[in-house]
């Protein structure tokens, strides 16, 4: 099973993400994640990508799109994988399109968890209090769902285009989210 996870920034997609590749036994995949990790190991790409995470900016999609290219060549993507934080651009939707085939690869299914804005800052703010990851700060946080907006917001319409999208009410329990998901990819091989 090979999935996209979409939805804006404080939508619960890393929450969820964990959940269901374990529900699936799948290889979770966060860009988020792997680029945090990058910035503490300190090496000179960790640098590079700083300067993006801090402003809530997205990192230049050439940058991405060499690191995912990386990641779907390892081993345990031959399982499956969900995507969780990639693709945020249309570019990077279209990008993922040619990667897949030239792994002789389709997605399976993309799912997009829809929650209202004032909910999402909410959330985001109690993240940060919680967490202190530099990005949760209320500025940036209001940046990145500007971003969201503007950049990734359309990355939807391309899935509904193509692959076809099950949008999934992301407001409820963390257990009410995951029961919607899974009952959402049932049907997906
Ligand atoms: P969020 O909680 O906003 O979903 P993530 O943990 O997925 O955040 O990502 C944090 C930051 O990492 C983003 O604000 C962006 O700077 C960078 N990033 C993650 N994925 C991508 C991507 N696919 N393209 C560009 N930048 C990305």
């Amino acid at each position: 099973m090979r999935l996209v996870l979409l939805g804006p920034p404080g939508a619960g997609k890393g929450t969820q993400a964990v959940l269901v590749t374990k529900h699936f036994g799948i290889s979770h995949i966060s860009t988020g994640e792997m680029m945090r990790s990058a910035v503490s190991s300190g090496s000179e790409l960790g640098k590079k990508l700083k300067s993006y995470l801090d402003k809530g900016e997205l990192v230049p999609d050439g940058l991405v799109i060499d690191l995912m290219r990386n990641r779907l060549n390892q081993k345990d993507c031959k399982n499956g994988f969900l995507l969780d934080g990639f693709p945020r651009t249309v570019d990077q939707a279209a990008a993922l399109t040619g990667l897949l085939e030239e792994l002789g690869l389709k997605l399976s299914a993309v799912v997009d968890i829809d929650v209202a804005e004032d909910v999402l800052l909410e959330r985001i703010k109690l993240r940060g209090q919680a967490s202190g990851r530099s990005d949760d700060t209320r500025e940036v946080a209001s940046n990145r769902l500007n971003v969201y907006r503007s950049q990734t917001a359309p990355v939807s319409q391309y899935y509904k285009n193509s692959v076809g999208i099950a949008v999934v009410d992301g407001l409820g329990t963390v257990e009410e989210v995951n029961k919607r998901i899974v009952a959402a990819l049932n049907n997906t091989k």
